[in-house]
């Protein structure tokens, strides 16, 4: 299999246990050489602080720290503010979202989909930023049409994009043919899979629920017999994520796997070493 790109994904820690979790997580992680980390972005700013704290610890840890950041209830002077931040830190790497407003909270801001935030980005930074965007292999629950949603992320790769992560799935064939079709509509950069390892039944499906991803069925009928058998779900997960990558990369996925960590080690890195990748 050839070498594997790795990224890892968490969210800013609100209480010191927290932090001292995710402490312990990256010390494990890192040694699997990940090519860069990224912290999530509250909407409206809600982790704008917690976000740019990680991302700095990070940085001082040695590693490239991708800050998301997402322009939904935002107005452009405060996004402005938040990525001169960035750059004044000397951060270049950043992850270009829309967000979802919780339901009933305020405006919806200046900007109102992601490729209008990458085309500010560009018009304010240029080229200062490598600016990552979201991909929905299986859609985006809002889109109006599968057509639709791969035309919607056409235009915010060619607002200025440089690579594209994925929402996780579980079917791969959505993912090749979700490339294969942006690939069409002259989408030319890597759109690299989001991977979210299986350890808790109930909280994925309820990610799933929201997300719009497809848990198969096969799937979550064996998850539930597990029950409170924690062992067997975490072994069961291992085998169809690991699976799934590995059709995935042998499938040419580019660049590499992005994981969603939920800040936690032993399930990313499970993975990774059943894959063969060498911790360094
Ligand atoms: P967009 O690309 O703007 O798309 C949103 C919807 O609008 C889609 O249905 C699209 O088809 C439609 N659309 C786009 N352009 C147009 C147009 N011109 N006209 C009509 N319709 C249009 N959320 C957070 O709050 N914080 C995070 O840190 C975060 N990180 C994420 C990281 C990754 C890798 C992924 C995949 C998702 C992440 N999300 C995060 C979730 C994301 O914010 C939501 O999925 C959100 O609903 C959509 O964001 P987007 O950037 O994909 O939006």
């Amino acid at each position: 299999m050839k070498p594997i790109e790795l990224s890892f994904e968490f969210f800013p820690p609100k209480t010191a246990e927290g932090v001292e979790k995710l402490r312990a997580s990256r010390a494990e992680l890192v040694k699997l050489a990940p090519k860069f980390v990224s912290v999530t972005f509250g909407a409206g700013g809600s982790t704008q602080q917690g976000t740019l704290d990680t991302v700095l610890e990070m940085t001082a840890e040695g590693f490239e720290a991708a800050p998301h950041l997402s322009c939904i209830g935002s107005s452009k002077q405060s996004l402005l503010a938040i990525l001169t931040q960035y750059r004044e830190h000397g951060i270049r790497h950043i992850v270009a979202l829309r967000g979802d407003l919780p339901s009933g909270m305020g405006e919806v801001g200046e900007l109102r989909y992601a490729s209008e935030l990458v085309a500010f980005i560009r018009q304010e930074h240029g080229d200062w930023f490598d600016i990552e965007v979201a991909a929905y292999p299986e859609f985006h629950p809002q889109s109006k049409s599968p057509r639709a949603d791969l035309e919607n992320f056409a235009r915010k790769v060619k607002a200025g994009a440089n690579s594209a992560i994925t929402q996780y799935f579980y079917n791969a064939d959505a993912y090749f043919k979700f490339v294969d079709e942006a690939k069409k509509l002259g989408v030319d950069v890597p759109i690299v899979p989001g991977v979210m390892p299986i350890t808790n039944f109930s909280q994925l499906m309820r990610f799933s629920d929201m997300c719009g991803a497809e848990v198969p069925k096969w799937v979550a009928r064996r998850l539930e017999s597990f029950g409170d058998d924690r062992e067997s779900i975490r072994e069961f997960g291992l085998d169809v994520v690991t699976s799934l990558c590995r059709r995935l990369v042998e499938g040419g996925a580019p660049g590499g796997l992005h994981f969603y960590t939920l800040n936690g080690a032993q399930a990313s890195k499970a993975i990774c070493q059943r894959l063969g990748i060498k911790s360094v």
